[in-house]
């Protein structure tokens, strides 16, 4: 990635699930509610609700060219996605599967001498906040953008416009980090605003260089 002139960089908009940890049982345990929801909408068996999830999911990919988000493939399905959040504030522990890691909070902590930072994510208030307790990090964040935020899941050029008025700056003062480039990263590029795709935490430590400084 090049950015034009990192120095103007000054709101980094962090994606979480992903991105900030990486869980694979927290992630099965929301694809289990899809599976659950499309099984229940339908009336039919969960094997079976899976495999609409799945065929819902293929359509949306090959209409449009890319993987749907299970948000996206759900309301596609005619699911609520307040439905949706519900069942996954019942039924999503992370508190069973993460733990404070102090070595993001440092990396996070110390780009704050530069830049607020924030979180857009396609998950909802109450579950970001308690993984981000959970992760440690949770203060350092100066607002988190969740679907309450619209009810609309990323990618959405409506809200990643008031996104951007509600933070306010120039374009060159944004830095969208993320793990799905189609998801978190690609509207944010077609505005010319810089982005870094990562598939690890490790990987923020590459911020460190995008802005010229030390970690
Ligand atoms: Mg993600």
């Amino acid at each position: 990635m090049v950015v034009a002139d990192p120095q103007q960089i000054r709101s980094i908009i962090f994606d979480l699930d992903g991105t900030l940890y990486v869980s694979p049982e927290v992630a099965h345990q929301i694809e289990a509610i899809g599976d659950e929801l499309a099984a229940a909408t339908r009336g039919v068996s969960l094997e079976e609700g899976r495999a609409l999830l799945r065929g819902a999911r293929r359509r949306l990919a090959e209409t449009y060219e890319e993987e749907p988000t299970l948000s996206r493939t759900l309301m596609e399905m005619g699911i609520e996605i307040s439905d949706f959040h519900r069942a996954m504030q019942e039924k999503v522990t992370p508190e069973r599967f993460l733990q404070h890691d102090p070595v993001l909070f440092a990396l996070l902590d110390s780009l704050r001498d530069n830049c607020e930072l924030y979180i857009y994510t396609n998950n909802n208030l109450p579950l970001a906040r308690k993984i981000l307790a959970l992760l440690g990090v949770e203060e350092l964040f100066s607002r988190l953008y969740t679907i309450e935020f619209g009810w609309q899941p990323k990618p959405d050029q409506n809200v990643l416009e008031r996104i951007l008025e509600d933070i306010g700056g120039p374009r060159e003062s944004f830095l969208f980090v993320g793990d799905r480039h189609n998801i978190d990263l690609r509207l944010a590029d077609s505005f010319g605003i810089p982005t870094l795709l990562v598939s690890e935490t490790a990987d923020l430590l590459q911020i460190h260089k995008v802005l010229g400084i030390l970690p």
